[in-house]
């Protein structure tokens, strides 16, 4: 009998609102004034909908806040490492009364996407959460630079969601937690590895997950598909290569492929412990954590989104993280290999940095099988190929 990790605080508490209830949000949304979400905001929306976030109610108070800035914790001591907040201008929140009911709107679409009672309004230091959740103020950091956009005051309280947007229609891997959950006892899983992805998959990270499929029942990859920095490559892109490389070289039985729709903050070690976190409300026990998760330029050490598990007392997260080193393929030992277990020198080891594959690729040229499988190097082709058009 299959028996899964609880989810994060004890419970899922998906945010999405369904038949009588919907329509009555629906109605009443129509009728108050209107928020304006960020791309970020809208992804953050439907993960609270999806109930990837539980338990978190709504976008966090301002206790909460303080709290999940300054020492990682929500006020009643659950481990919360990044906040999730509702941000308006000065001039909007003047409008906006404690205690008032507002529609949150989609600005792609003007899609009327969640209720939500403003328990709370409060100002906010950028530089303080800049510097607590990603350990630098530089705003050339994408997680920084969203902070610095985003309006002086934030709006927290709980929401009722009407829509998750366009995500269940453009993505056939659309899954949330309760799914996922069900998805694994049927096939009788109770040990399920994730792995988090916003990249395509090329050898070494077959590697990765070969070796969590080694020690437990399944495998879930899971990619982020909400907005991306600029130079990563789309999402529908990489969907192909992750369809084609699960079709040709794992047991279809043993993996299980989904989507989430957040958007990365590059957050290095806090951003571990989120993906965590959410991990463990899909259901999985484990957590594939490589070298520089979730990083960004020369902002955090290696292994620094590793270590921060090493912080957390043993009862605050039920998943765990599987700590793996970086890996490559080997011309000495004759197979993928890492430096835990590959004695020779670096000169043996294939690495291609991210810079020389993507010229590689845009110019048609084929990296070595033993770095890339063929059938995703041909969609990476195509693509550069005709992104250069
Ligand atoms: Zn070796």
């Amino acid at each position: 009998m299959a028996n899964l990790v609880s989810p994060h605080g004890g419970r899922l508490l998906p945010l999405f609102v369904a038949g009588e209830e919907r329509k009555e949000s629906l109605e009443e949304a129509k009728l108050v004034p209107r928020v304006r979400l960020s791309s970020k905001e809208a992804s953050d929306l439907i993960m609270l909908a999806m109930g990837a976030f539980s338990p978190l109610d709504g976008f966090l108070k301002k206790q909460d806040y303080e709290s999940v800035v300054a020492g990682m914790r929500l006020k009643n001591g659950l481990v919360w490492p990044i906040p999730i907040t509702l941000s308006i201008s000065k001039e909007k929140a003047a409008t906006i009364k404690e205690g008032q009911r507002i529609a949150l709107v989609n600005s792609g679409n003007d899609e009327i996407m969640a209720g939500m009672l403003v328990e709370e309004k409060y100002s906010y230091d950028k530089r303080i959460e800049a510097l607590e959740i990603f350990g630098t103020d530089d705003e050339r950091h994408p997680g920084v630079e969203k902070i610095y956009e985003q309006g002086e005051i934030y709006l927290g309280g709980p929401v009722q969601v009407i829509s998750e947007g366009n995500y269940p229609m453009q993505f056939a891997e659309y899954a949330r937690p309760a799914e996922t959950r069900a998805l694994f006892t049927d096939r009788g899983w109770s040990t399920i590895a994730a792995f988090q992805t916003r990249n395509p998959l090329h050898r070494s990270h077959e590697y990765l997950t070969k070796i969590a499929l080694e020690v437990c029942d399944g495998l879930f990859i899971h990619p982020v598909v909400g907005k991306l920095k600029a130079g990563d490559i789309p999402a529908e892109i990489r969907m192909e290569c992750y369809r084609v490389l699960l079709n040709n070289y794992y047991p279809s039985d043993r993996v299980i492929l989904k989507v989430y729709p957040m958007e990365m903050r590059y957050g290095g070690p806090k951003e571990a412990i989120l993906h965590s976190i959410i991990r463990q409300n899909f259901g999985c026990s484990h957590m594939i954590i490589g070298r520089d998760h979730a990083g960004v330029g020369n902002y955090y050490g290696s292994f620094d989104a590793q270590s921060i598990f090493d912080e957390l007392k043993e009862d605050d997260l039920y998943i765990k993280p599987l700590k793996l080193d970086n890996t490559f393929y080997c011309n000495k030992c004759k197979s993928m290999a890492s430096l835990k277990t590959c004695p020779h020198g670096s000169e043996n080891h294939l690495s291609i940095s991210g810079t020389k594959l993507r010229e590689i690729l845009s110019h048609g040229e084929r990296p070595p099988e033993e770095f890339s499988r063929p059938e995703v190097v041909d969609i990476l082709i195509r693509y550069y190929q005709d992104e250069g058009k």
